[in-house]
């Protein structure tokens, strides 16, 4: 009797794994959906453009239905059926970002936004969500998404694409794909070799450096008819496959693409998860937005410091650790916790870095006097390592972070988070990107 309990536990336990299994609900290829994000500094609206299919799906094989960081929306895939929540993903958007400059006051604008789920073998209903500062909830739109639907048009691979580093694509691992903007025919061999320096760069900065073996980076051969890219303050335009441009919401150095079906078509084909854009200029500038993009200008001195602080916002989820002292915006308000694992409102410090915190340190952290009214940016180069680390790793928790001089702190100095001379990420910023990679590789 005892025996057959065991046996019938046993394989109840085999069926409910089993049934909680990526193949059980997907098969091995990708649902591109795309949307219209729109409206004002206080509207919001959602409209589903158009879905389509690619073969091989690159994300995430297990906690398919938890992202680990909340970012500032999500979307979600549902069993039409039962209701059951199959798949979600978590996101940021360049629109949310535009809600807060003074054009959202008077002007209403769209945003094209591209996100890719697993392929559903059987109908869905696919919910996407977008949150405020305050973390609530702002807009939702839910649409239904038969897998057999004649409308969702199959994708072919439009480009050819170099490893870069990895042994091809595999389930396990972290697809990183490396598109370039501003190449013409002439400059593939340059963008190949800028590719090799971004992912020399990435993986040169622990702890991507010893986690390596979970990445595979592939570079994009995608052409663009001029070489360079548009600098509108300076009145230059140019055609570009993904029209990246400066001037991103009238700020000079800000460097974006809104072009994201562009973008994706051009990675057609390609497995991947995380998107980085090379974009082929000598001007400073660049961007990263939470798992949407990562760019930066490929030919800046800066280019690598830039490139892995940009994919620190992009991959890792990570918040500026900078801050303005004359900044009157409030992009982290009192008693609402950051989802950025790097900084703190106070509000729930135990979700940061409490646990790494050492005994005694006063919390807030006051700056070591040495340091007072110095831009140690001027001086890095001529620091001690001593100093650096003193600066890097010594842990606390210091006021001034996410734009703001007041209410907002950080764990350390500086970091990579935080100014393009210090050499590395913080204790805190290094565990966030560990644990991302491991929600993405473990099971
Ligand atoms: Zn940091």
């Amino acid at each position: 009797m005892k025996k057959t309990l065991l046996l019938l536990a046993a394989l109840l336990v085999g069926i409910s794994s089993f049934a909680d299994g990526f193949d059980d609900y997907f098969e091995n290829a990708t649902l591109r959906l795309d949307y219209m994000f729109s409206g004002t500094a206080k509207t919001q609206h959602i409209a589903f453009l158009e879905a389509y299919r690619t073969e091989v799906w690159a994300g995430r094989r297990s906690h398919l239905e938890k992202p680990l960081l909340a970012g500032n929306g999500e979307i979600a895939v549902r069993d039409a059926a039962t209701g059951k929540l199959l798949y979600s993903n978590s996101f940021s958007s360049l629109f949310q970002e535009w809600q807060n400059t003074e054009e959202a006051t008077k002007t209403e604008r769209g945003f094209e936004n591209c996100f890719q789920v697993p392929w559903p073998k059987k109908p869905v209903t696919v919910t996407v969500t977008l949150k405020d500062k305050y973390r609530k909830v702002t807009c939702r739109m839910t649409h239904p998404v038969d897998p057999s639907d004649i409308l969702i048009r199959p994708l072919k691979a439009r480009n050819a694409y170099r490893q870069i580093l990895g042994g091809g694509y595999c389930a396990d691992n972290i697809d990183v794909a490396i598109v370039g903007d501003g190449y013409s025919r002439y400059d593939l061999n340059k963008f190949y070799a800028d590719a090799y320096r971004a992912v020399e760069a990435i993986t040169g900065h622990e702890p991507f450096k010893s986690l390596a073996d979970k990445f595979n980076f592939v570079a994009v051969a995608a052409v663009s008819e001029d070489s360079g890219v548009s600098v509108p303050h300076d009145s230059i335009w140019r055609s570009t496959c993904l029209s990246s441009h400066y001037d991103t919401f009238y700020t000079e150095r800000y460097l974006t693409t809104s072009s994201m079906r562009d973008l994706y078509f051009q990675l057609a084909g390609i497995p991947f998860e995380h998107i980085i854009v090379l974009v082929n200029t000598p001007n400073y500038g660049g961007g990263g937005i939470y798992n949407s993009v990562t760019l930066a200008a490929s030919d800046h001195p800066t280019f690598q410091q830039v490139l892995v602080h940009e994919f620190g916002h992009e991959f890792g989820g990570l918040a500026d650790e900078y801050f303005y002292d004359d900044q009157f915006d409030v992009s982290y308000p009192a008693k609402v916790e950051p989802w950025e694992p790097n900084i703190t409102t106070l509000t729930d410090f135990k979700s940061k870095w409490s646990d790494m915190l050492p005994a005694g340190v006063k919390i807030p952290t006051k700056p070591d006097p040495e340091w007072k009214g110095v831009d140690v940016r001027k001086i890095w180069k001529d620091l001690s390592q001593e100093q650096k680390d003193a600066l890097n790793i010594k842990l606390g928790v210091y006021e001034g972070a996410g734009y703001q001089s007041k209410g907002v702190y950080r764990p350390v100095q500086e970091c990579r988070m935080k100014i393009n001379e210090c050499e590395r990420f913080c204790p805190v910023c290094s565990r966030a990107i560990e644990n991302m990679v491991r929600y993405y590789t473990e099971n």
